[in-house]
């Protein structure tokens, strides 16, 4: 490029401004923030009963963004580290979509049909709480209880997937030990 043409390129990427001109690359120019153009819409972060506010940035029918919402009086635009990370359990190319499973003495695991691992752990409540099920202590007490399984969630676990968690282990199937990673 001879220095006419590179003069020429220079100068097209002047910008006027008050105070005189200033450079910019056209790669600056071209910048955009990734919510351009994104529809917002107003929601409540799905993980806790603090019930803080999120705006969700959309484009072509794709999240592209979660953020804290300013307007929510129970936040004012600030997000825990869990709230802040929704974005990323969303949207995440990592996120497993296949059933996983390791056979007891295996030292691998095999892809199964959702149906299949539905089935199993089915059968397998079913048949443990059969066996285990109590209702009456030695002393006559109405117990109705099965300690023989027990549930741990997770920190990803949406509030109303631990609502049902309850229902169903507990109150359902009378399972006692019903925890949860999160400690909030
Ligand atoms: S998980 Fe964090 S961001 Fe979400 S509602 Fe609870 S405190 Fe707020």
């Amino acid at each position: 490029m001879n220095a006419q043409a590179l003069s020429a390129g220079f100068f097209k990427n002047f910008i006027a401004r008050p105070g005189g001109a200033q450079p910019f690359s056209r790669e600056s120019i071209e910048k955009m923030p990734r919510t351009a153009g994104a529809r917002v819409f107003r929601s409540v972060c799905p993980y806790c009963g603090v019930g803080c506010g999120q705006l969700i940035h959309v484009r072509e029918g794709k999240i592209v963004h979660i953020e804290g919402d300013p307007e929510s009086p129970i936040n004012r635009g600030t997000l825990c580290p869990k709230g802040a990370a929704t974005y990323q359990y969303v949207v995440n190319p990592a996120r497993l979509t296949r059933c996983l499973y390791r056979r007891p003495y295996s030292d691998h695991w095999e892809e199964v049909s959702l149906d299949w691992a539905m089935d199993q752990i089915a059968r397998r409540i079913k048949e443990t709480r059969d066996a285990t099920f109590v209702d009456r202590l030695p002393d006559g007490r109405v117990v109705n209880h099965c300690l023989a399984i027990a549930s741990l969630g997770g920190a990803t676990l949406e509030v109303e997937e631990n609502y049902l968690i309850k229902k169903l282990l507990n109150g359902g199937l009378g399972i006692l030990s019903i925890e949860n990673q999160a400690r909030i």
